[in-house]
């Protein structure tokens, strides 16, 4: 089982790891701090350094409970299991990653407070920008904007953001935990289910990695606003 260093301090940017297995360009650790994509923020990207040689890690994919490494070219012949392997992540496209995820569920959050619940179907972040796909018929960019209004006064309260551990019991409790219906199917598979709280403005289900305050990640703008479909309508948030 690879150790999810990455749930346990999202700000690490550098870690020690040991080599379990190995493939030709492949490489198990026994823990990272390498986010293998999910929840609709990408996987990083980074380097690691093993027996003095540097790989780049160009993909990751999970196999059961181990994340997978994959490297731009294969590892050298001497690399074996028990060899250290230094990670570090490519910092900037993380905590830009972490900073529109936190932005987005504060979004979310707003959208779920003013404007009734229900109405966010999907999303995904990327490093320079970040969309909603909202379910609402009416939904005009002028609304948009002030959406937008909202959730940076929102954001300017500076709400300590958090993640933690449930136990399944504690969070069928919690209405709208999860948003969408791959979600849900995904709560009821699990035992214990990781939350992640804006303090006063938003609890959900969650995977991914955010900053520690609203204040992070500052200020919204609205990028690209799209009709796709007569009900369902596309925002694209960057952050300013
Ligand atoms: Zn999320």
């Amino acid at each position: 089982m690879t150790e999810k260093i990455y749930l346990e301090d999202s700000y690490l940017k550098e870690f020690d790891a040991q080599v379990v297995r190995h493939s030709i360009n492949e490489v198990v650790l026994n823990g990272t701090i390498f986010y293998p994509a999910g929840g609709g923020q990408p996987n990083d990207k980074g380097l690691i350094v093993i027996t003095g040689t540097e790989y780049q890690v160009v993909d990751l994919r999970k196999e059961g409970d181990d994340i997978v490494h994959v490297f731009n070219k294969p590892l050298e012949k001497n690399v074996k299991a028990g060899d250290s392997a230094k990670c570090v992540i490519d910092w900037d496209y993380r905590y830009a990653c972490m900073r529109y995820h936190s932005a987005l569920h504060t979004l979310d959050g707003v959208i779920e407070k003013y404007y009734g619940s229900g109405m966010v179907t999907g999303g995904q972040i990327y490093h320079d920008r970040a969309r909603l796909d909202i379910d609402m018929p009416g939904l005009s960019k002028e609304k948009a904007l002030e959406m937008i209004d909202k959730t940076n006064a929102v954001a300017k309260e500076g709400h300590p953001i958090n993640s933690r551990e449930l136990s399944k019991e504690e969070a069928m409790k919690i209405p709208r935990l999860s948003r969408t219906e791959t979600g849900r199917k995904l709560l009821d598979s699990l035992k214990t289910v990781r939350v992640i709280e804006i303090e006063g403005v938003d609890m959900q289900a969650d995977g991914g990695l955010h900053v520690k305050n609203t204040g992070e990640f500052g200020k919204i703008s609205l990028g690209n606003f799209e009709n796709k479909g007569a009900k369902r309508k596309r925002m694209e948030i960057i952050l300013i």
